[in-house]
């Protein structure tokens, strides 16, 4: 993989299900890539914090997310909830999530398990004093009203809500803004045309970029899985959100 000047920092990539995590640890480090890796399912968190263990990725600026998915709730076990807890008591700086709302999968609707996962999540972060990644397909308001309700954004210095692949309008952005929380832009934001005219009114300092690679971005790109090849693409990935949200936000 080829070492790039100014690579920016992936706020969200799904390390651990992508081909040879472990090798791809190495060459990543090796290419200064630095980023948020995010284990959104009981089973995957192991994994890896173990790669975290032996690679001083820390020092490197690099962060892990340990939580549950709103596509995974229908799995997740009562004794999960202190499972998470002790993951995230391992290392002060490890972040919540990705935990929130998705209309495509169960357990969607207001008081219903997605929702009441979030909201463990969310009241978690605010007592460990964690960022959290959100997801949300379907209801940014819904998602919005939950975190202030629980306290997000009430202390100046308090963990930020991190919404991961946004896809809100200009009223949403203003308001995670508001609330003191960023925005990750993923090349799909831009499809939107809401979302691509609220990003122009974003300042540069709260907008984060992202891969969000996982296991579809690979199998999509149909190549040969060598680790220095699955590099080579999540770096490609996200050099193109950059570039198409420049290109975006000059044509305005
Ligand atoms: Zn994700």
């Amino acid at each position: 993989m080829q070492k790039r000047e100014k690579m920016p920092f992936d706020s969200h990539i799904h390390l651990g299900r992508l081909p040879h995590p472990k090798e791809l640890v190495k060459v990543l480090d090796q290419a200064g890539y630095a980023y948020n890796a995010i284990a959104c399912e009981p089973a995957e968190w192991e994994s890896l914090r173990e790669i975290w263990q032996y690679s001083g990725l820390k020092e490197k600026g690099c962060n892990l997310a340990f939580g549950i998915h709103p596509m995974s709730v229908l799995q997740a076990k009562e004794s999960h909830k202190q499972e998470l807890r002790t993951f995230l008591e391992r290392d002060g700086c490890f972040m919540v999530g990705e935990t929130g709302l998705d209309r495509r999968f169960p357990e969607y609707g207001p008081g219903e398990l997605q929702e009441r996962w979030f909201l463990f999540q969310a009241n978690l972060a605010l007592e460990l004093g964690r960022d959290l990644q959100i997801h949300c397909v379907g209801d940014y308001g819904r998602v919005i009203a939950l975190l202030k309700k629980v306290g997000f954004g009430k202390a100046a210095n308090g963990p930020q809500a991190i919404f991961h692949r946004f896809g809100g309008d200009i009223g949403s952005a203003r308001q995670i803004l508001d609330m003191g929380g960023l925005i990750s832009v993923h090349s799909s934001t831009l499809t939107k045309k809401t979302s691509r005219l609220a990003l122009a009114e974003i300042p540069r300092e709260r907008l984060l970029f992202e891969t969000d690679a996982d296991e579809t971005f690979w199998n999509a790109t149909g190549s040969t899985d060598t680790p220095a090849l699955v590099a080579e693409s999540v770096a490609q990935r996200l050099l193109d959100a950059l570039r198409d949200v420049r290109e975006a936000t000059e044509n305005l």
